[in-house]
């Protein structure tokens, strides 16, 4: 696989064209071209300059091979990228901006027995860069550039687990927010981890204050670990005192996913747990209703059920919302869409 220039900051960009004996403004128009989701072949450069780049370089680093369209408005993406892998990614339309969704990893290896994306285990992490242009195609796609973006906000929930690919996150993630390029706030970025507790540390060290969002699903640790391997590496109780450090740190109130999963986690005894986990902390419960996974036995509960598991919860003082289901036609749930494309080549 060649190089992927979208994997490097402005300043990397910029060595780069001096290396290359080019002058440095070149470095400027090529970044803001790449920033507008252009291929190189695509920007306004010297033919001798673009030459040399493309012998090293990706032109096309992520391409959309397919479009889907919800009755809801949401739109799911399948990509490919330059070694023949795909993964998917939605956007989801709101009334504030429009919402990405973005995978880290092709495939995930951490097991949990709900997700479809980790049904063939972990294939690779991608590159910064790979998830960086999931944006900038989108973006250009929908009419977007650097100023009026179609993509304002981005959550970090596809594919993969993040954290279980530390470097290149955190790069995308300084890439993502530079001012120079697409320049997305952190604050409107949402980081979602099944919850490796040593790498949420170090995330709150980095002064890239996204929003942490933890996949929790379970009130105990026995019961997490039925769901979720890492659970057997990590205490809820550990994963708690790494979220008080994010917010130490960082100041940003912290997110629970809970998928409600029929007979496992959504009795009035797991609404008192939660109450009694998660009181007083500077946080928030997503609750959302599972996506049924084909290949897996677990049970959604009603949409009547759910309301009253969240009423729970609010009268228990928690702050608490349930997310309602989109693009559930069209393969909403993580990993789906990429397990259904597999299984048809
Ligand atoms: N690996 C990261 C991010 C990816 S998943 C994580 O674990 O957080 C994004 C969210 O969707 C997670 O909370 C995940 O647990 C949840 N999820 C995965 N499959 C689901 C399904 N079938 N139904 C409902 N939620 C699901």
């Amino acid at each position: 696989m060649k190089k992927i220039l979208q994997d490097l900051s402005f300043e990397e960009l910029e060595n780069l064209i001096l290396s290359l004996g080019e002058k440095k403004f070149r470095a400027k128009q090529l970044y803001a071209g790449l920033t507008l989701g252009k291929k190189i072949s695509q920007i306004n450069i010297s033919a001798e300059l673009r030459q040399k780049l493309l012998e090293s370089y990706e032109d096309e680093p992520v391409k959309i091979i397919q479009t889907f369209t919800s009755a809801d408005g949401t739109e799911k993406y399948l990509f490919s990228l330059a070694d023949g892998n795909v993964i998917e990614g939605v956007l989801m339309k709101y009334k504030y901006g429009n919402t990405q969704c973005v995978s880290t990893q092709v495939g995930c290896r951490m097991g949990c027995k709900f997700c479809a994306s980790t049904l063939g285990g972990l294939v690779r992490n991608l590159t910064s860069g790979e998830i960086l242009c999931q944006i900038l195609t989108v973006n250009a796609l929908c009419g977007g550039n650097a100023k009026t973006r179609a993509v304002t906000n981005v959550v970090l929930m596809g594919s993969g687990e993040p954290l279980d690919n530390y470097d290149n996150t955190v790069s995308f993630l300084k890439n993502v927010t530079a001012p120079d390029g697409i320049n997305i706030s952190a604050r409107n970025i949402s980081l979602s981890t099944c919850g490796i507790v040593p790498k949420i540390y170090a995330l709150a060290d980095e002064g890239i204050p996204v929003n942490l969002t933890i996949s929790l699903h379970q009130t105990t640790d026995e019961g997490r670990a039925r769901t979720m391997p890492i659970a057997k590496k990590y205490a809820i109780a550990e994963v708690l005192k790494a979220c008080e450090y994010y917010f130490e740190k960082t100041g940003r109130r912290y997110i629970f996913e809970y998928s409600l999963i029929d007979g496992e986690n959504c009795d009035a005894r797991h609404a008192e747990e939660l109450i009694n986990l998660l009181k007083g902390r500077p946080c928030h419960v997503n609750l959302i209703r599972l996506n049924e996974v084909k290949e897996r036995e677990l049970k959604t509960i009603t949409e009547k059920q759910a309301y009253r598991f969240l009423g729970l919860l609010e009268k228990g003082g928690l702050s608490a919302t349930l997310r309602r289901q989109i693009g559930v036609d069209i393969g909403g749930a993580c990993g789906q869409l990429r397990a259904s494309f597999l299984k048809r080549i």
